[in-house]
Formats: C-alpha cells, structure tokens, sequence
C-alpha cells in the first residue's frame, strides 16, 4: 500500500484554471497538469523570491521533497512552453491554510494549526491575519 502523503501548506489555489497557446489547435491530447502543490513551490521561489529553503518551510516539507516538488514543475512548464501544451491546474496533497502578513519582512505565510503565531523567516511576533 501507498504511504499516505502529508499535505502541503500552501497560501492559497490559483483562481484561474490554466492556460492555452495562442495559434494551436487540437491539442487536448497533450495538456500538462500542474497540481497546487507545484504551483505554489513556483510562486514561492520564482514570484515570491524565497530561498528554497525558506519555501520549503513555508509549505512545511523537507528541503529535499521541495525540490522535487519545485524541479517537477519547472520541467512540465518547460515542457508546455516548449510543446506549444496547454497547462491545467489541478489538486494535489494540500491545505489551504489561513494566511498571515510579517510587518517586518513583509512576506505572507501559513502556519500548522495551534502553532505560535510568530513569523517563520525572521521570528517577528507582529503579523497580520488574513482570512
Ligand atoms: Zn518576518
């Protein structure tokens, strides 16, 4: 039997649900899905700026299981990019969390569940709460 995997945190599902190619045609054959878990190691490394290793603490995951996670889904938008593909964004092992703003580092970041609300780069106990 499969081990049961973890969820990942992630700040939140994209609110659209992919994208398509301009000038392609019939290539539903040859989508690339990508699931929120991947979308959001995206956003935290290439958008957001963070060190893998601060992202990885983000989604609460091992820094080697946010690299997989992260170089998966830099091959499959390569992939689409290259193939003219078009991207599906679709589930994955995820909590959404509610969110929070450091007033130091600005950054937004989940938390588990109980745990102290102190900001996890820079340890700053001054965050805002976002529902
Ligand atoms: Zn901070």
């Amino acid at each position: 039997m499969a081990r049961t995997k973890k969820n990942r945190l992630i700040q939140m599902a994209p609110d659209f649900g992919g994208f398509i190619p301009q000038g392609i045609q019939n290539r539903n054959g040859k989508e690339v899905h990508i699931n929120f878990e991947e979308y959001e190691a995206l956003n935290l490394c290439d958008y957001e700026l963070l060190t893998q290793a601060e992202a990885a603490k983000m989604m609460n995951v091992s820094r080697p299981t946010f690299t997989r996670i992260y170089e998966s889904v830099r091959r499959k938008i390569a992939k689409a990019f290259i193939e003219g593909s078009p991207i599906r964004f679709e589930g994955g092992n995820v909590e959404i969390a509610s969110w929070y703003k450091c007033e130091h580092c600005k950054i937004t970041f989940t938390l588990v569940e109980n745990s102290p609300k102190v900001c996890p780069l820079c340890k700053n106990y001054i965050i805002t709460e976002n529902k």
